[in-house]
């Protein structure tokens, strides 16, 4: 909390005195350090802590259970969350709200950005409709784990891993099992360790955020779109997860949001659920009870696929473009984004910005001119920061409902609370 306040306060004086290059060269290279390591553990957590969880079921009819279990309710949060998103922007019609002047101004400055997001989403729109069913088999496992936008795919061998080991006999496993146990508890007093440079960290990402930011005058025309986009998160955050795990989960509110606030906090800061799933799977084992064996599985799963905040953003950015550019979009053609932005969420990767490329396909399925992305170039940093936090949150309370629903979540220690 601290190194955020302090980051913001000392980036605001830095803009003011023009030592923008200053905090870019010498302040920056921290926080960037920090997402590295972050980033670095997250492929060596999924696999040492996923292995062991699948293992430790002991029985694939588990496993079938949990995974469907898990699928489905990541969906209906998902399909949810866009639903409030798009009755929102319906009702407050932000895109109606700019101005033709801002508008052309906001397509001129941002047109190159934009056009490299509207690149990147090209290849993804190439592709026939099972594509996001192959990507998630890879062809290479070294290749798919040098990359961390294809944790689905270390997760598919993962999981696969895991199943062989409950197939084959006890005395042949356990060794293998073992030894993940073992580097499993390695790679969490890594975690340990990094996080210790956490408030440098945030420090310097929230300083070289804020010299960055664009002017003012951008951001007030943007104001309706990004009202609309927080007070979708902040529904989900306040009321619909705090519910979930109250009606689910059987737990307080206050329990969980005390329990999550950390890894709330580094998802806000570092704009990446990949990035955060460290500190979820520690909160979620030490601080809300939930057992290894649920925690192992569903987060590093949710941390790829279940992004309610991307989703709910994509559809009120696609209707807002759409307004901004005049046009009407039908219920059928609402639903159709429901259904595009839910699937569109579940390929975007867990890494900042990401979810603007596959706003692209949103737009381009329900025939929105994607140079339009160029309108919410500006801001969309700092909502990415929000909806990585509703992101996160969403896995963190799907993660309580499971375990509850296993008789896997545990009353945890005093100590612990
Ligand atoms: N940054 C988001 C995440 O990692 C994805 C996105 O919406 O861009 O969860």
């Amino acid at each position: 909390m601290i190194g955020i306040l302090a980051g913001v306060i000392f980036g605001f004086v830095a803009a003011q005195l023009n030592l923008a290059d200053f905090v870019k060269d010498w302040i920056k290279p921290f926080g960037t350090i920090f997402i590295n390591l972050l980033k670095m553990i997250a492929v060596p957590l999924i696999v040492t802590s996923l292995v062991k969880g699948v293992a430790d079921l002991k029985d694939i009819s588990k496993l079938g259970k949990m995974g469907g279990r898990t699928f489905a309710i990541y969906v209906a949060t998902t399909a949810f969350s866009i639903a409030l998103g798009l009755v929102i922007v319906n009702i407050v019609r932000p895109g109606y709200l700019i101005k033709a002047e801002s508008r052309q101004v906001m397509m001129e400055k941002f047109a190159d950005g934009a056009s490299s997001k509207i690149a990147a989403a090209e290849t993804v729109k190439q592709s026939g409709p099972l594509q996001p069913l192959i990507d998630i088999v890879p062809d290479n496992l070294f290749r798919a784990a040098t990359d961390n936008t294809s944790m689905l795919q270390v997760i598919f061998f993962v999981v696969f891993f895991g199943i062989g080991l409950i197939l084959i006999p006890g005395n042949k496993a356990k060794p293998v099992i073992d030894f993940f146990d073992g580097a499993n508890d390695v790679i969490m007093k890594l975690i340990d360790i990094i996080m210790l440079g956490a408030p440098i960290g945030v420090f310097a990402l929230l300083a070289s955020l804020v010299v960055e930011l664009p002017s003012l005058d951008l951001l007030t025309a943007l104001l309706g779109y990004a009202f609309c986009v927080l007070l979708g998160l902040a529904i989900l955050l306040t009321l619909f997860y705090p519910m979930l795990v109250k009606v689910f989960a059987k737990k307080s509110p206050a329990f969980f949001m005390k329990g999550i606030a950390p890894a709330q906090l580094l998802a806000f800061s570092t704009s990446s659920s990949a990035a955060t799933l460290p500190v979820s799977m520690e909160r979620a084992q030490e601080h809300l009870g939930v057992d290894e064996e649920v925690a192992s599985f569903v987060l590093p799963i949710g941390a790829t696929v279940n992004m309610d905040g991307t989703a709910l953003y994509q559809g009120v950015a696609a209707v807002f473009i759409a307004q901004a550019f005049g046009m009407h979009l039908n219920l059928g053609e609402q639903l159709g984004i429901l259904l595009t932005a839910t699937l569109a969420s579940i390929g975007t990767a867990a890494v900042p910005g990401a979810g603007m490329v596959m706003l692209v396909i949103v737009m381009a399925k329900a025939g929105i001119p994607e140079a339009g992305l160029a309108l919410i170039f500006a801001i969309d940093r700092p909502l990415d920061m929000c909806r990585t936090v509703a992101n996160v949150t969403s896995d963190l309370c799907v993660s309580m409902i499971i375990a509850k629903s296993l008789g896997k979540l545990h009353e945890p220690k005093p100590s612990e609370l």
